[in-house]
């Protein structure tokens, strides 16, 4: 590590954006302070009195605390980047999506269990057209698991790479997604909470990378309607006490533990409630459709990309389940903090786990259970389901659902209902999601 001229400290809020200060190097051990009413805000700067939020109380502070140990090196020159956390009162603060995270993961260890994540991300690349607006990055020589400057004629994905490369973020593989201008990134698994944090500011370093060549690199899950979405997929695997994988249970047939069917039938069984967290925007419900692989249904299967749980067909140390259905419009930590909840409300409840799918599961399954079919649908799933919303957190569940049912007004204002506007990228999500997603 080199040393640092000054110390960015990031934190993630509600609307998976990056917040944060600049501090100079001698006084980042002081951490920060913030007004408590940015979990008030929409995208639109607009502010609600979200639960706790403390809007009507005049705006009033938190504090983001910082270990400066875990201090590392940024991707601008001699400035360190580090993840916060906030605190108010002496107490965390509920609904910040790391200290949802905490909690999820302090409840998987209390049973003996160390949660492992991994991360992988898919983006498309957009260039500036005549307007002064956005229209895709034009590689036209692209396809599937392309390389190379035929999938990326300007370098993007490469200089991310690079960047990634030498400030030392944990990248598995960087690759040409299914559509032209789309890219996925795939990191290395780590503990949940180290998972989540470098993919945290991954996600932000790779928009810095791409903006500052004149790209906008976008998460958002479905912003171009001719073409597939991009998916934020989740794996997961349990450590035991013994540091052995506790999805592995070598005398059954399918080679999967007890443990591990029950964490597939916890996500299954909370799948809608969970879409509410994890695919968070209007344009989530764009890609969570029948056809498009992204974990539409309540299915789950072996080496099966039209499974929302795909369980990888190697049996050691990398058996993972891995959940299709979360994009990354969502907060990280929180749409972890949600995978590790349900799995665990699975085991905690003992819910059976359905038969893996048999059949192509692409415009129908051996389930016809699916996400809700929208944005209200998922906040109306999630109100629903008290056993979730107890499990990760009433703070976090009522602060978040505020928030997006005022985002979802505004939408139905703008274009009626949501099923109308289903296939086309409204100038509504436009203005609204895309210089921030
Ligand atoms: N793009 C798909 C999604 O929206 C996933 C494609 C893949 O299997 O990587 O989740
Ligand atoms: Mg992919």
């Amino acid at each position: 590590m080199t040393d640092h001229r000054r110390i960015r400290v990031l934190w993630p809020d509600h609307l998976a954006l990056a917040r944060g200060k600049y501090l100079p190097t001698h006084l980042a051990h002081r951490g920060t302070r913030h007004s408590m009413s940015v979990f008030a805000l929409l995208y639109d700067r607009d502010m609600i009195p979200a639960p706790g939020t403390r809007m009507l109380e005049g705006f009033p502070d938190m504090e983001c605390t910082i270990d400066t140990s875990a201090i590392r090196d940024g991707w601008e020159e001699g400035v360190g980047v580090v993840v916060g956390d906030l605190v108010s009162d002496g107490a965390p603060v509920s609904f910040a999506p790391r200290n949802a995270l905490r909690e999820a993961v302090a409840a998987w260890e209390a049973l003996g269990y160390t949660p492992k994540i991994g991360i992988e991300f898919e983006a498309f690349v957009l260039q500036r057209d005549d307007e002064g607006g956005w229209e895709p990055y034009d590689c036209p020589g692209s396809y599937v698991y392309g390389t190379g400057p035929m999938s990326d004629p300007m370098g993007i994905a490469e200089a991310i790479h690079d960047v990634a490369d030498a400030v030392g973020f944990r990248l598995e593989s960087v690759n040409g997604e299914f559509d032209s201008a789309q890219f996925e990134f795939t990191l290395e698994y780590d503990d949940a909470m180290a998972a989540a944090d470098e993919a945290f500011l991954f996600r932000a370093m790779a928009r810095d990378v791409a903006y500052e060549m004149g790209h906008l690199l976008t998460f958002l899950p479905r912003p171009l309607l001719d073409r597939g979405g991009s998916g934020m997929h989740i794996n997961l695997s349990l450590v035991d006490a013994d540091g052995n994988n506790a999805l592995l249970d070598p005398a059954a047939a399918d080679g999967l533990s007890d443990l591990a069917h029950r964490c597939i039938a916890g996500q299954l069984h909370h799948l809608s409630a969970m879409g509410a967290l994890c695919a968070p925007t209007v344009n989530s419900y764009k890609r969570l459709r029948p056809g498009q692989i992204s974990g539409y249904w309540a299915n789950w299967g072996h080496d099966h990309r039209c499974a929302t749980v795909r369980v990888n067909p190697e049996r050691d140390g990398s058996t993972r389940l891995e959940n299709r259905m979360p994009d990354a419009s969502a907060p990280i930590h929180t749409v972890v903090a949600a995978v590790l909840t349900a799995a665990r409300l699975g085991l905690e409840h003992r819910l059976d786990c359905p038969g893996p799918e048999t059949g192509d599961a692409i415009e129908e399954a051996c389930t016809d259970r699916f996400v809700a079919d929208g944005l209200g649908g998922a906040l109306a799933a999630l109100a629903g389901d008290d056993v979730f919303a107890d499990a990760i957190g009433r703070g976090l569940v009522d602060q978040f659902t505020a928030i997006k049912e005022a985002e979802l007004g505004k939408y139905l204002e703008a274009v009626g209902d949501e099923a109308s506007a289903r296939d086309e990228f409204t100038d509504w999500e436009k203005a609204f999601y895309l210089p921030y997603l």
